[in-house]
């Protein structure tokens, strides 16, 4: 009898579901009086939200240079903060099916948690990259007891590389910060900025030029900056009319705007612009280019904002690849510091360009995120690992040692 109860209360349940999703989704209906199997049992309160790209673009097959156990002479480290399997898949069916990123040729896995919590922020995360140190939410290249860790962009300056660090939010922002600088805050941006006059990073681009102009004790940084010998530029096409030397590269007072907003190719201009600057050093260049906005774009729970973002994030990709597979002697590793926003994708059509979804947090999420890797020595990012351990990698691949 039982039994039979649960079965009239599954029956119910999923003839409302279906009526509830009909709407929206775009999978045949199914018939009313035959309850089929549903794949999605739509919890209540859940909202579920189409978005689509404009216009998909063409992604070129690209190969990897046929000797991958090469020495690494360059490192390009590209980071989608926020940008879980489920962002990279949704972007992939808005591009109807593709995207440059598959052109990589080995995959893994890492676990992202802080030192202090099950779920990272991307202070932490990026601290795990840059230092390979767990570390707490909040961190900026300093361990779980707050002292500083040199981190491997620092290494590779004393080492004689090149360096460079590109972000779509402030350069002082979480992700880049994590890099170059070892406050015991992310919130400590004029602190942050002040930061950079301790490293001779070659080139940096982004958002953020007011904590370098009203530093700590308003303190004016850019003047600081030019006496160093960095060319202080703060728009893009200055930016980009600069071949060589040192590189300060303002691209907005605090964050840059959304894609949505008009931001247009500022990335892949600010990374093509860095690329052909720091590849004058004959020994080579570390760069740490980063999509910051998947992230925010998961915090607003807007899945337009999302691919709009992991479609520009993955066009830079396309010519970081195109650059690495000419060169030969460049490894590009990809990865998120962690996923945002609890992202599910419950219906599409990838002919159409159009993706279903539905976020389960406004924060950050706890699932492994993927890392992709392309070029000379990228067969050593396979695996299910730690998120330190791209730190590792990276460093015994450059032959740094900590
Ligand atoms: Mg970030
Ligand atoms: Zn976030």
């Amino acid at each position: 009898m039982r039994i039979f109860i649960f079965i009239f209360i599954s029956f119910l349940f999923l003839s409302t579901a279906c009526k509830n999703t009909e709407k929206t989704s775009n999978q045949p209906a199914e018939k009313p009086n035959k309850p089929a199997f549903s794949p999605y049992i739509q919890p209540s309160g859940i909202k579920r939200q189409w978005a689509q790209s404009a216009t998909a673009y063409d992604v070129k097959k690209i190969l990897p240079p046929a000797n991958v156990s090469g020495k690494v002479k360059n490192i390009i480290f590209l980071i989608g903060d926020g940008m879980g399997l489920t962002q990279i898949y949704a972007a992939m069916t808005a591009n109807k099916g593709k995207l440059n990123i598959e052109n990589c040729t080995y995959t893994g896995l890492i676990k992202t948690y802080a030192s202090d919590a099950y779920i990272t922020d991307s202070a932490a995360g990026a601290t795990a990259f840059a230092c390979g140190t767990k570390t707490y939410n909040g961190a900026i290249g300093v361990d779980a007891q707050g002292n500083p860790v040199k981190t491997i962009l620092e290494i590779a300056e004393e080492k004689g590389l090149a360096t460079g660090m590109v972000a779509t939010s402030s350069i002082t922002h979480a992700t880049p910060a994590s890099f170059i600088a070892h406050q015991k805050s992310r919130k400590m941006e004029e602190e942050i900025a002040a930061d950079f006059l301790n490293t001779d990073i070659d080139v940096f681009i982004g958002g953020g030029k007011q904590f370098f102009e009203h530093s700590v004790g308003d303190k004016n940084l850019l003047i600081d900056l030019k006496n160093k010998g960095y060319q202080v530029v703060d728009n893009l096409k200055d930016i980009t009319a600069v071949t060589k030397g040192k590189l300060a590269g303002f691209t907005a007072e605090v964050q840059n705007p959304k894609m949505s907003e008009g931001r247009g190719d500022m990335l892949s201009q600010s990374t093509k612009t860095a690329i052909n600057i720091l590849k004058q050093n004959p020994n080579g260049f570390f760069l740490m280019v980063e999509g910051s906005q998947i992230d925010w774009g998961g915090h607003d729970n807007n899945p337009q904002y999302v691919i709009d973002e992991a479609l520009d994030f993955d066009k830079v990709i396309g010519e970081v690849l195109e650059f690495a597979a000419k060169d030969g002697e460049t490894l590009v590793v990809i990865t998120a510091d962690h996923e945002t926003g609890g992202l599910t994708l419950l219906g599409g059509n990838i002919s159409e360009g159009k993706v279903e979804s539905a976020f389960s947090t406004g924060g950050h999420s706890a699932v492994m995120v993927p890392v992709y890797s392309f070029g000379v020595q990228a067969d050593k990012f396979t695996g299910i690992y730690e998120n330190t351990a791209i730190y590792d990698k990276m460093m015994s691949i450059l032959g740094f040692k900590k």
